[in-house]
């Protein structure tokens, strides 16, 4: 029973699996340190 759905990172290009309703899958980034990246915050 899986709700986890396929999403390709914007920062660095690799497909991870996230839950549609978290953080990860509303900003497309596979990890904090790639959102970072993705935003220009570095
Ligand atoms: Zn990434």
């Amino acid at each position: 029973m899986s709700e986890f759905e396929t999403y390709t990172c914007d920062s660095c290009n690799e497909e991870f699996s996230a839950h549609p309703s978290s953080n990860a899958a509303a900003n497309t980034y596979c990890s904090p340190a790639c959102e970072t990246d993705g935003k220009g915050l570095r």
